[in-house]
């Protein structure tokens, strides 16, 4: 068996709705066995229902099972900190993964690599598998500083919890004029920031770096996946528009 199984990951934004949950999960029953791992991510108002949906499936599933996740958590644990859901909530959710750091959260909210590290740290201790988002801007890419931009952002995250917290763990690299544009990284281009990924925490650990899955994220869809993720270093994708369309989702995770 291959060191690192895929996996595709579905962050559906605040998009969706129960409904797609239901018919997300009815066709999930016809991927096959050898598939990646298959992971949603639906707004956090959704995750209680696609939670019991995937637990009544479980038996039409076939024992292989759907993961739940959640697009964002507090790197609270829990107190007066209102409008935020704790790592300890979503667990009790059914969720087993968080994104973490995805750049619009980054950009439009606010959030420091300081915070980002925060959350990757309280989400892992409270049993939460983190998906670290990186990527760098155009801006940085032209400017030849992708593995500058890149390095610093896992760097921030390594500070706080060392390399070793990255043995549960999951990387997406998603360059941020490729999320939500249209415009993918060319298979090239993924896979020289996934090996400068994989070879940093190999530095420190190289038991870890060959073991971490890196996903690649920005408009991916079925046209692209198979050259995307035939990369040596792309273990499978984060998918977002294309996560809401059912079939051409499936048809993703069936690539991978
Ligand atoms: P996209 O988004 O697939 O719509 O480009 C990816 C993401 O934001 O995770």
């Amino acid at each position: 068996m291959a060191l690192r199984r895929p996996m595709v990951a579905g962050n559906w934004k605040m998009n969706g709705s129960r409904q797609l949950a239901e018919e997300l999960v009815k066709k999930f029953a016809k991927l096959k066995d050898d598939s990646a791992e298959v992971l949603i991510c639906p707004p956090t108002v959704f995750l209680e229902s696609a939670s019991r949906l995937l637990e009544e499936s479980k038996q039409s599933l076939d024992g292989r099972l759907v993961r739940l996740g959640a697009q964002n958590v507090s790197h609270h644990e829990f107190g007066a900190y209102t409008g935020e859901v704790s790592a300890s909530m979503l667990r009790e959710f059914g969720c087993k993964y968080v994104i973490i750091g995805h750049s619009e959260r980054r950009r439009m909210y606010g959030e420091t690599s300081d915070v980002v590290a925060e959350k990757f740290a309280t989400a892992q201790k409270m049993g939460l598998t983190p998906i670290l988002c990186v990527g760098e801007s155009l801006a940085a890419r032209e400017a030849s500083r992708t593995f500058e931009v890149i390095a610093g952002e896992l760097d921030a995250v390594i500070e706080k919890v060392g390399t070793l917290a990255f043995d549960n763990a999951i990387i997406a690299y998603e360059p941020l004029w490729a999320v939500g544009t249209g415009k993918s990284a060319t298979p090239e281009q993924a896979q020289e920031v996934h090996a400068f990924i994989r070879h940093r925490l190999s530095d420190v650990s190289p038991f870890i770096g060959e073991k971490i899955r890196i996903l690649y994220g920005g408009s991916v869809k079925p046209s692209n996946a198979a050259d995307l993720f035939s990369q040596p270093d792309v273990d499978g994708g984060l998918i977002g528009g294309v996560s809401l369309n059912a079939s051409e989702f499936l048809a993703v995770c069936s690539i991978a």
